[in-house]
Order: structure tokens, then C-alpha cells, then sequence
């Protein structure tokens, strides 16, 4: 696993403030993409601030008057993103159906593509509340 910046990796390697099932989820992942594919995902987004939310989207801010909720904010962090601009619409497809034959039934676990658009491509993987 590759991170866009030194502070994602600590972050993530973080034993208090991310959830550990967060760190397994993501490994295998990556071990599963490193297998199939050849490369590494690359993490660009671990913890968020409630600045960096609002900043992200401001038009929920506006509409709802406070941050729209997100796995990135708690703690310990529950979410994960990973760029995904580099990665072909069938990768994109086999990281899906990875995770939804291994954790799909989790109540709160997800992965999302792309949810904002071209403007903003990634790979969103979270974690249920404990
Ligand atoms: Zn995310």
C-alpha cells in the first residue's frame, strides 16, 4: 500500500485514532489488488477535520448548517480513500465485487466509487460504528 503523503501512512499505522478492522480491510484489499493487478493502491485521505469537511462540501454546509457527516471525522477514524484515477473501470469493478462478497452484510461497511463525479475520483471504504 502507497500513501499520497508521509502523514497518511502515520495516520493509518495510528493504534488509537483508526480502527483497526479499517487497517485489515484496506490490507487485503491492497494484497488482493497487489495480486491481481501487479501495484499497489495508493491512500490519499485517512482523518478529516471538521474544516477540511466543510471545504469538501460546502453546499451541504450551507444547506444543512453543519458539516456533512462522515466516517473520516470520528475517532477512532472508520474511512479510507483511494485514488483511483490511475485504475481502469475493470479494477475499479474487481475491488467492488471484492469487498461486496467479503463484507457487504456489515451494517455501516461500504465502498463507494467516484460518489462526487469525474471532478473528484476516488475509492471511499469505511467500516461499520462498534
Ligand atoms: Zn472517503
Amino acid at each position: 500500500m502507497q500513501f499520497k503523503h508521509d502523514t497518511l501512512r502515520s495516520q493509518f499505522y495510528n493504534l488509537n485514532a483508526t480502527d483497526p478492522r479499517l487497517r485489515a480491510v484496506a490490507a487485503e484489499l491492497d494484497f488482493f489488488f497487489q495480486q491481481k493487478f501487479g501495484r499497489e493502491l495508493l491512500v490519499t485521505s485517512v482523518w478529516r477535520t471538521e474544516e477540511e469537511q466543510k471545504e469538501l462540501y460546502p453546499q451541504f454546509f450551507a444547506w444543512a448548517g453543519r458539516v456533512r457527516p462522515s466516517a473520516h471525522l470520528d475517532t477512532p477514524c472508520r474511512a479510507i480513500d483511494l485514488r483511483s484515477r490511475d485504475l481502469r473501470p475493470e479494477e475499479i469493478e474487481a475491488l467492488w465485487n471484492y469487498f461486496e462478497t467479503w463484507w457487504d452484510e456489515l451494517p455501516g461497511w461500504a465502498i463507494l466509487a467516484n460518489d462526487r463525479g469525474e471532478g473528484f475520483p476516488h475509492i471511499h471504504i469505511q467500516v461499520g460504528k462498534k
